[in-house]
């Protein structure tokens, strides 16, 4: 058994360990454990510096998640977009591919939080059909493996499944999203890189939340995939209580850059059953990108996005840099809230570029086929 096994044996799942740990009443607990599965590993335990820290709120339970009976449990409509149980077919040229309900810990904030830990839900048996379904749609030239988290796989199941894509012609570059560099660092092993960099061009998005999991053990394993020549991205969970605070942002971003990886998302945590307690007033992610922007590396700045509710896919948001506009000169202000003027060049006459975008929304309000026609004549 590899050492990151072993360590995942040790986790922290049972309401005996956590009452004894940690004090919790041992019927709560039992009755969260039976809604959202609990697992926190011993690496990750290791990271909690005092009780309600930004560590500890992400992996320890709390009775809050029971009371939140409103929420919906698929909030993004990811099974709508489902055409085998394994695979969300949403954008026209990618596809999210579900290879594992386990992860190495139970995020508390998770959006699949009723399907993680869940086999029956996400399971091995549908991977067969994904790779059909792939292999069936040439337009899917992006494959992000996810789950739970693709790196609780064995290497021989996942070189299985990369090896099995790699054989489809139309698949252009695989993505791997997996929370292990930063949940258990020692699953990234140099054999494990040694087999990812057979099936480049391989991409990685991680997702770490706040500084203090940047350690030794996830800058090593941060290392070892970016010296197999994989690039890495990360993705953000905003959260209130964990990282809802600029000066917090700013130095993970750094930090993370410092670790070769590349801050790509901050999300605005979806409203998902069960973690209701974390979310923040859109104004807290604007808020931080205002004072991310200009003020350190433009590659420390990710997207602050937000999975629309019902299935409508990530919508950016930006703070608002343009003031306003007179005539032709477009009143801007810079991240020090300077004023600049910009004089805009003349649209055409003949086909200004407002009025023909305006035609545009009125038709998809009233006629979604006439504004596919209407997209088609524009192209040729
Ligand atoms: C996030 C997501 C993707 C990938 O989006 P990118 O913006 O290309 O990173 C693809 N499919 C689904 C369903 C997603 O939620
Ligand atoms: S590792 Fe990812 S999929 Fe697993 S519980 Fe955490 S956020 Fe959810």
């Amino acid at each position: 058994m590899e050492l990151w096994q072993e360590m995942l044996r040790q986790s922290i799942d049972s309401a005996d360990q956590l009452a004894e740990t940690f004090g919790f009443d041992k019927e709560t607990v039992q009755k969260i454990n039976r809604m959202y599965p609990i697992r926190i590993n011993p690496y990750y335990l290791s990271l909690i510096r005092y009780k309600g820290d930004p560590i500890y709120l992400q992996c320890l339970p709390d009775a809050v998640e029971l009371e939140d009976i409103s929420a919906p449990e698929d909030p993004l409509n990811e099974d709508a977009d489902s055409p085998v149980p394994s695979i969300t077919h949403r954008y026209p040229d990618r596809v999210l591919f579900l290879v594992t309900s386990q992860c190495s810990m139970y995020c508390r904030f998770c959006t699949r939080k009723r399907k993680v830990g869940d086999s029956a839900k996400i399971s091995m048996k549908f991977i067969q059909s994904g790779i059909s379904y792939i292999a069936a749609h040439p337009e899917v030239r992006d494959v992000i493996l996810s789950g739970g988290d693709p790196f609780m796989l064995t290497d021989y199941m996942l070189e299985k499944i990369l090896a099995g894509l790699r054989a489809i012609p139309h698949v252009e570059i695989i993505r791997i999203g997996t929370k292990m560099p930063c949940v258990l660092p020692q699953r990234v092993t140099p054999k494990l890189c040694n087999m990812l960099k057979k099936y480049h061009p391989l991409y990685i998005n991680t997702h770490f939340n706040h500084p203090w999991e940047i350690t030794p053990e996830s800058r090593r394993a941060c290392s070892l995939l970016a010296d197999a020549g994989v690039p890495l991205g990360n993705q953000m969970v905003l959260m209130k209580g964990v990282n809802d605070d600029p000066q917090v942002v700013k130095e993970l971003m750094q930090k993370l850059l410092a670790c070769r990886v590349r801050p790509y998302y901050i999300y605005q945590a979806d409203i998902t059953k069960g973690t209701n307690h974390f979310r923040t007033p859109i104004s807290v992610g604007l808020d931080i990108m205002d004072q991310l922007r200009g003020h350190t590396s433009g590659l420390a700045v990710p997207y602050y996005v937000i999975d629309a509710p019902g299935g409508g896919g990530k919508i950016p948001l930006l703070p608002q840099y343009v003031i306003g506009r007179n005539g032709n000169q477009v009143i801007l202000r810079n991240y020090k809230y300077d004023i600049f003027t910009y004089p805009d060049v003349e649209e055409s006459p003949k086909r200004p570029a407002k009025q023909r975008f305006m035609r545009k929304k009125a038709k998809k309000v009233y006629d979604p086929d006439r504004l596919r026609e209407s997209a088609a004549a524009d192209r040729e």
